[in-house]
């Protein structure tokens, strides 16, 4: 899953980049609203946290002009007792708003939600075989036990369940996996495809040769 944060407050960007990385999302940061609509236009991101209040072009600009073009999930970060902004922001396509300052579990349980709606998936449990994954507490089993997984793992995983039944390109995966400054190994991928298999079945993720990977 692969994110935009547009956010000027250097201290709350860098720790947002930070918890989220750790979690394993890639992360773009922008921080002005034109390099975040420059960013959000020409990337297809699963997700933007959009601050309103923004240099260049404020959070309510940039949201109008994307939605032009893309449908793109949006979390807007609004000003304390702004109830005006969140009605606004709402009636002008953002999926969902946080109140500064938040709690940092809230925009991670938020983030989910708007990023599940997107793909369809208004359920936080998926179950595949005998496989099922909580989206929401980010856990895995199999057959009723539980699998340990890394946080690239997991989102690799979560990427290609809320596209079951799709064949998602290699391209694809680079893109919704790892942000714009990661130095990614060509076979990077293969490694956490190999370990899921290894994880949850060998037939659980298939090849599509030339194209990319499918769980059906
Ligand atoms: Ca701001």
């Amino acid at each position: 899953m692969r994110l935009l944060i547009v956010e000027d407050e250097p201290d709350l960007l860098s720790g947002l980049v930070r918890a989220l990385r750790k979690a394993g999302y890639a992360v773009d940061p922008a921080t002005d609203g034109e390099d975040g609509l420059h960013k959000a236009v020409n990337t297809d991101y699963d997700a933007i946290v959009l601050d309103v209040m923004l240099p260049r072009l404020d959070g309510w600009e940039l949201l109008a002009r994307l939605r032009q073009s893309k449908s793109t999930p949006v979390l807007m970060l609004t000003a304390r007792g702004g109830s005006a902004d969140r009605v606004r922001g709402l009636d002008s396509g953002a999926d969902d708003y946080l109140v500064k300052p938040f709690d940092l579990a809230e925009l991670f349980a938020r983030l989910r939600a708007i990023i599940r709606r997107g793909a369809q998936q208004s359920h936080p449990t998926l179950n595949i075989g005998e496989v099922t994954i909580d989206l929401a507490a980010r856990t895995v089993t199999r057959t009723d036990l539980p699998v340990v997984l890394t946080a690239r793992e997991f989102v690799l995983l979560e990427y290609l369940a809320l596209h079951r039944g799709e064949v998602v390109t290699r391209t694809a995966l680079y893109e919704h996996l790892f942000d714009e400054n990661e130095a990614t190994l060509s076979n990077i991928l293969d490694v956490h495809v190999f370990n899921l298999r290894r994880k949850l079945g060998q037939d659980f993720i298939l090849t599509r040769r030339g194209h990319g990977y499918c769980i059906e």
